[in-house]
């Protein structure tokens, strides 16, 4: 598989040949285009494997057909994972793909500023990469509504199960529509994932790195 394959309009191929990747990897050339399908997906990965592109570039296509037919307030995706730091590179990476179609990413985590995250996200975002426990602490403040996410994330599945976030994860994604896109990710595929896997997809394909 090549990037041409994947179907991508002229200005995200401009931005992924700026980024000067030769060819898609092996998470790449299999999520993507069940990403695009729009179906549900689970993709044992580890860092390294590209996986983090591999959930962006068909979360930009998404946005750009969801912006179209929807109106209102709030993020199209949110993306969720378990650190700071993951949440910044996540960022860095929406900014980055996301500069060809103009969209706005904000990222939110714990330790991080509340007021200015809230002004942020006020200001209005497609993207908002977040760490689970702070957009829930958003979400209960108004700062920002759930409403309109079509297209959501679980970056690194085990490690926020690890880290004591399972009924945060679980929470979050109870409050987006049902009839959402789904992605979850983790470096390992234990029975608690399994489980949860089994709770928040809906009828998933296996995609493993
Ligand atoms: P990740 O597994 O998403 O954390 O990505 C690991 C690193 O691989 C990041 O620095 C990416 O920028 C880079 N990367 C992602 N896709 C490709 C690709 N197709 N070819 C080369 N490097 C890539």
């Amino acid at each position: 598989t090549s990037f041409a394959h994947f179907g991508f309009d002229e200005q995200l191929m401009h931005q992924i040949r700026k980024s000067e990747y030769t060819q898609p990897t092996p998470i790449q050339c299999q999520g993507v285009p069940i990403a695009l399908s729009g179906r549900d997906m689970i993709g044992i990965a580890k860092t390294g494997s590209g996986k983090t592109a591999a959930f962006i570039w068909p979360m930009l296509v998404h946005i750009m057909d969801q912006k179209e037919l929807e109106t209102g307030e709030g993020p199209i995706a949110v993306i969720v994972c378990p650190t700071r730091e993951l949440c910044q590179q996540i960022h860095a990476e929406c900014k980055r793909f996301g500069k060809a179609y103009s969209l706005r990413s904000v990222a939110v985590y714990g330790g991080g500023s509340m007021w200015e995250q809230a002004k942020a996200l006020q200001e209005g975002a497609e993207i908002v990469v977040c760490t689970p426990g702070r957009l829930i602490d958003h979400v209960k403040k108004k700062a920002t509504s759930l409403q309109r996410v079509t297209y959501l994330v679980f970056d690194e599945a085990d490690r926020m199960f690890d880290m004591g976030f399972e009924y945060q994860v679980r929470s979050i994604a109870s409050h987006v529509r049902p009839d959402r896109q789904t992605l979850l990710f983790s470096a390992t595929f234990r029975k608690k994932i399994e489980r949860l896997a089994r709770d928040i997809l809906m009828d998933p394909i296996r995609v493993v790195q």
